[in-house]
């Protein structure tokens, strides 16, 4: 069996008509019809208020700290278990993130822990939605509610996944998504900020266009433009708004065959499961899951290493994350846990993740699970 990659980034093959169509126009700049375009069916396929495309999910979870008006001293609820940018965003702003354990079945942000984790500099939550499984939303927004904090989705592998029929992302104030070449659509870096509350929509464009009222005037809503607020340059280039289109329009092909692949792992996996000798992915009833990875969590006498090496001997790249973050140095430096976190330090270092990517055969898939169940019987 030849070499298989953990990843492989899919096209679509309209990409190049895509980006020759707006070579062709010559709208180089951000915000023109390309664009508009992904504007349009992120805010159609997700019933968001406003979709902004940014350069990355870190940049749109950056522009929502500063539209949260996050201050310095102030504390976001955050799992420990998830990717840097999650807390980066409001280190930035001289906030601290206070990091709760997981669930052990879906390894998202355990609801039940939030409220006790609540003081008074609480200023958000932000649940992070694990492989494309939502969190517990209802419960997380009655929280919210009752103590008038603010729902930051970090929606980043959650594009197309929903939570009760709703979209990932536009469940909360405000969502991020990920476009990034390891996400499920793709534009090599790119993210999005969905704004789904009626007044953040106008400061959100502002911080997006350098804090100004740029997008006003293209509207032709004021006749100059001129500076408003604090902001930055978050918006993507049309060139790359166009390879982003040509993905989006083949969204929905683009998931059912990567959950083709996650099924068929999911089968083979099973005995293995019964055997005791590792645990598959949940998906608790409600959630529809966008097959953005498939994980097994080994039992806990399990050497990883010495399973990732064998896998690594037979040609199957297969890989772990998350370092927790609250043991990361700058974790320690600028977060707070909320107790031990044990799920979380558990949890992190049984995880292995499965090559998953369009283009994968089930002989592949086949392959890899059977060096996997060779290495635990070892
Ligand atoms: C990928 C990822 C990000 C960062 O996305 P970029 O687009 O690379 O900035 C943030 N949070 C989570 C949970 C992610 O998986």
């Amino acid at each position: 069996m030849e070499h298989i990659p953990f990843n492989r980034p899919y096209m679509t093959g309209r990409e190049l008509s895509n980006i020759a169509e707006a070579h062709l126009r010559g709208v180089l700049a951000g915000d023109g019809p390309m664009t508009r375009r992904c504007h349009e069916w992120l805010e159609q396929h997700t019933g968001t208020r406003k979709a902004l495309l940014t350069h990355s999910c870190t940049a749109a979870l950056d522009m929502a700290a500063l539209l949260a008006d996050v201050q310095e001293g102030d504390e976001v609820i955050m799992p420990s278990f998830t990717f840097v940018s999650t807390a980066n965003a409001f280190v930035l702003r001289g906030a601290v993130p206070v990091f709760v354990d997981i669930r052990a079945d879906t390894l998202n942000i355990d609801e039940t822990l939030i409220e006790a984790a609540i003081t008074p500099r609480t200023r958000a939550i932000v649940p992070v939605h694990y492989a494309g499984v939502a969190c517990e939303m209802d419960t997380i927004l009655d929280i919210a509610k009752r103590h008038g904090l603010l729902v930051i989705e970090d929606a980043a592998q959650g594009v197309m996944a929903r939570y009760k029929g709703r979209a990932l992302g536009a469940i909360g104030e405000l969502g991020a998504y990920s476009f990034h070449e390891t996400k499920n659509v793709i534009s090599g870096e790119g993210g999005a900020l969905l704004v789904n509350r009626d007044d953040l929509v106008q400061r959100a464009e502002i911080l997006r266009e350098k804090g100004t009222d740029r997008s006003r005037f293209f509207r032709g809503q004021v006749d100059k433009y001129t500076w408003q607020d604090v902001g930055s340059s978050f918006l993507p280039g049309e060139i790359i708004a166009a390879f982003l289109a040509a993905q989006l329009q083949e969204a929905r092909q683009i998931t059912d065959l990567r959950l083709a692949s996650w099924q068929h792992y999911h089968g083979l996996l099973e005995p293995l499961e019964r055997a005791g000798r590792l645990r598959r992915p949940v998906i608790p009833d409600g959630c529809e899951h966008n097959a953005h990875m498939y994980y097994v969590l080994l039992a806990p006498d399990v050497d990883r290493a010495a399973v990732l090496q064998r896998l690594k001997d037979a040609q199957v790249n297969a890989v772990f994350h998350y370092v927790p973050l609250h043991t990361a140095p700058a974790g320690q430096r600028f977060g707070r846990a909320v107790g031990e976190l044990p799920n979380t330090v558990a949890l992190s270092q049984q995880l292995v993740r499965l090559p998953l990517w369009i283009g994968l055969t089930t002989a592949q898939q086949d392959h890899v699970v059977s060096v996997l169940a060779q290495a635990l019987r070892a």
